[in-house]
Parts: C-alpha cells; structure tokens; sequence
C-alpha cells in the first residue's frame, strides 16, 4: 500500500462517514470551491454515500467555466487575426458569440493548437519566428506560476514572438463576493489544496474573521474530502469557527513563496469579469508594464467588449451554488458533453459534465 492508497482506503471512508452523521446535528450545507473537489466527489461515489442533511453545493472553481463570455469572444476575435494561437484543449469547445467556438474557428481555418503546458507554447514560438504565437492564460493561482515563469523565460531567452492572453482569476476575492450575495446559503467552504499549495492558507483566514464561516484546505481524494466534512461538524459542535489545513503534507501556511513571487513580478492584481457573478474588484492578474511586450491585449490592441449571454443557460447560477446543474432546463436535452451549451458542460471540472458523466 503506497502513500495514495491510505487516502483511498474505504474501511477509513466508511468510519468517517459514520462519524459524520452520527455528530451532525442539523443540515450542513458546504461549497467545493473547486473543479478538482467537484469530480472527485462524484466519481470516488462520496456525494451518493452522504445523507440528505449534508447538502453540497459546486462553486466557482472551474476554470474555463468562469471565463467571461467577453473573454471567449477575445479568444474568438484573437483568432481571426494572423496569429497562432495556443491554448489548453478545454477552452477549444467553449462556446462564444454566435456559438463560434475555437474548435469551429480552426475547422475555418485559424492557426489553433492544443497545447499540454505554457512552454509548449513557447518551443512553437521559437519553431515558428516569424509568426506571432499568443499562450490563452484562463486559470487560478495554480497555472498562473507556470504562465509567469514562461513569459520569463521568453524574456531571457530573447523569444519576443510570444506573448499571453492574460485573464487568470484569484480565488479569495471571488469568495469574498461570493459571500456577499444574501441569497447564497453556504455554511462552509471546502478549499482548493492546489490552490493552498501556492498561496497557503493565510490569504483564507478572512472566510472565519471577516464572515464567520468556517473552512478547511483538503485534498483530493475520498479520506482528504470526508476528513474535511468531519472537521466541519466538528467545529460545529465545539463552538469553533476557523479555516483549518487538512492537506498539509501538500499546503504550508505561507505556501510556495517561489511560485507567488515568479507570479508577482510578471502580474499584477486587477479587476476582472467573472461568469454569471460579473466584475469582482480586485480578482483577476493583468500583465505588469515592465512585461507589457508579453501582453497580447496591448500588442493587438485588444479590448473586452459587450456579448449577449448564452441563450437559455444558467451556468452563472451553477457557479454561483444556487442552482443545481439537473435543474437547468436545458440539461441532458439540448446541453450534453457531446453538444454542449455552455462552459460548464464542457470542461472535465465542469460542475454540469460531473453531473450528466455521473448521472447524480
Ligand atoms: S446544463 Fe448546459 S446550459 Fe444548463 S447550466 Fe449547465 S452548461 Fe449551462
């Protein structure tokens, strides 16, 4: 048995569940904040072992499915202009105006590539020095290191045909809005371990001091999620309020200070449009001045325009923990993974593609 399989082990999964509904008392209603958390607990079958008191609501955790209809109209206008663009192969189905999707703008003849990291990219710049190549940079703190650290590596290596589309996303402040919403009824949020591992548990404190709601950092696998779900009624049943760390042989307090700092010099904070929620100050990463050469909404002197929602979708009230995705008219009839209508039917993190993969 390795170090995975203890996270894994159903004599554990079954006396934590035990647990859990033996000490609850009253309903407990928890957001997964993130796409990861939300497959992980559809496929390892932890949703249909729950009983009916803990209610689990998806949150705005996916990355693509965040991503603004303005900003998948940039990927679409970028597109149209001569240029290779590269991205990762999640975004190729989203559709934007029109339905045009990236996919259906390659099938027209745009230079699109799927690509497995921003570096890939890169090597396709150095491959290709007289084309300029655009990197589409969707995501949350966990890819934005790795985009940051290529853009450096494109400036030290003198590659000035490469630059980034940037439209990364930070995860507290979008809570923070979140919880603002009057309508929303989340009792606890379960915390993205990836994103921890870079920003640490700090940047989360504020879920506990500033709204009185409990949080726990977890990992990804069954014991880590159950684990967090037991810590939560505990806390409960002692009085407690605070944001604890359940993935620390992954997250420390203070996180990866190599990887914030790589993602600090090359981006900085903004204001940025999100999905079904709209503007949250302060949540997105622009491209700093000193790297503006980098910045394909400066070197195609790009700006995010207007765009008329997806007809008929609700993908914003999905993100937004007050729908579930079965609730969507359009579910399993006109939305499939095969056809789908919107974002989050499309990414493998998906909330409405767990929901319909997994047939909850
Ligand atoms: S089922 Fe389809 S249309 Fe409905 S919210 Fe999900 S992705 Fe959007």
């Amino acid at each position: 048995m390795n170090l995975f399989d203890n996270f894994k082990d159903p004599q554990l999964c079954k006396t934590l569940l035990a647990r859990i509904h033996a000490e609850l008392d009253g309903e407990l209603r928890f957001m997964e904040v993130c796409g990861t958390h939300t497959v992980s607990i559809f496929r390892s079958g932890v949703r249909s072992l729950l009983s009916d008191k803990v209610v689990h609501l998806s949150g705005p955790g996916c990355p693509v499915c965040v991503t603004h209809d303005s900003e998948v109209a940039a990927f679409l206008e970028l597109a149209g202009k001569n240029a290779i663009i590269t991205t990762f192969g999640d975004l190729m189905r989203v559709p934007g105006p029109e339905k045009k999707t990236l996919k259906s703008a390659q099938a027209e003849g745009a230079r699109v590539k799927v690509v497995y990291s921003p570096f890939d990219a890169l090597k396709i710049a150095q491959d290709n020095p007289h084309d300029k190549v655009v990197f589409l940079g969707v995501g949350f703190e966990t890819t934005a290191p790795a985009i940051a650290a290529t853009v450096k590596v494109a400036r030290e290596q003198g590659i000035s045909n490469f630059s980034v589309l940037c439209f990364h996303k930070l995860v507290p402040p979008a809570l923070d809005a979140l919880i603002g919403d009057p309508e929303l009824k989340v009792q606890a949020f379960l915390l993205p371990g990836h994103v921890a591992a870079i920003i640490g548990v700090e940047p989360y404190r504020f879920l506990a001091s500033k709204h009185g709601l409990p949080a726990v950092v977890a990992g990804f696998e069954p014991v880590d999620i159950l684990q967090a779900l037991y810590m939560f009624v505990t806390m409960r049943n002692e009085g407690k309020i605070e944001v604890a760390n359940a993935y620390t042989r992954v997250v420390s307090d203070e996180g990866n200070p190599k990887a914030m700092s790589v993602m600090n010099e090359v981006f900085s904070p903004c204001d940025a449009l999100w999905r079904g929620i709209g503007l949250i100050p302060g949540s997105g990463l622009t491209i700093r001045d000193e790297y503006a050469d980098y910045d394909a909404m400066r070197i195609f002197d790009m700006q995010l325009h207007d765009v008329p929602e997806i007809k008929g979708c609700r993908c914003g009230d999905v993100l937004k923990g007050k729908m579930s995705p079965d609730k969507c008219p359009l579910f399993g009839k006109a939305c499939t993974p095969a056809s789908p209508v919107g974002p989050c039917m499309v990414s493998t993190e998906g909330s409405c593609a767990a929901y319909f993969k997994y047939r909850i």
